[in-house]
């Protein structure tokens, strides 16, 4: 039932290689979808996407999503696994995963410009 509401209510879904949090977190989907059913998710929605004529994008794994401020582009050289909010020299003060999440959706209109 996620892939209904997902490909009615955006044009293009971004979501990042090996990065659920990221993802969830962007699309509000919460944590009901679970890493080892990752890659199928993906599989299944890019399918249910290109039916309707509409894009499955990915940003790179490499992608550095948690460690760039997704207000001012700084980005972070270090950044543990415990920092849960991410903070910036600029002001930024953001739960990690949200400002993943903005970036990862700001990589994709790049990819999503750059292919159209
Ligand atoms: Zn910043």
């Amino acid at each position: 039932k996620y892939f209904a509401s997902l490909t009615e209510s955006f044009d293009a879904v971004c979501v990042e290689d090996l990065n659920l949090k990221g993802m969830a977190g962007g699309l509000h989907l919460g944590k009901g979808v679970h890493d080892n059913g990752y890659g199928l998710f993906l599989s299944m929605l890019e399918y249910k996407l290109e039916e309707r004529g509409k894009y499955l994008i990915k940003a790179d794994r490499y992608f550095a999503s948690s460690k760039i401020c997704s207000v001012c582009g700084n980005k972070k050289e270090e950044l543990s696994l415990s920092d849960r909010i991410y903070y910036c020299e600029c002001g930024n003060r953001m739960d990690r995963d949200v400002n993943a999440a903005v970036n990862i959706m700001k990589e994709g209109k790049r990819i999503f410009a750059e292919c159209a």
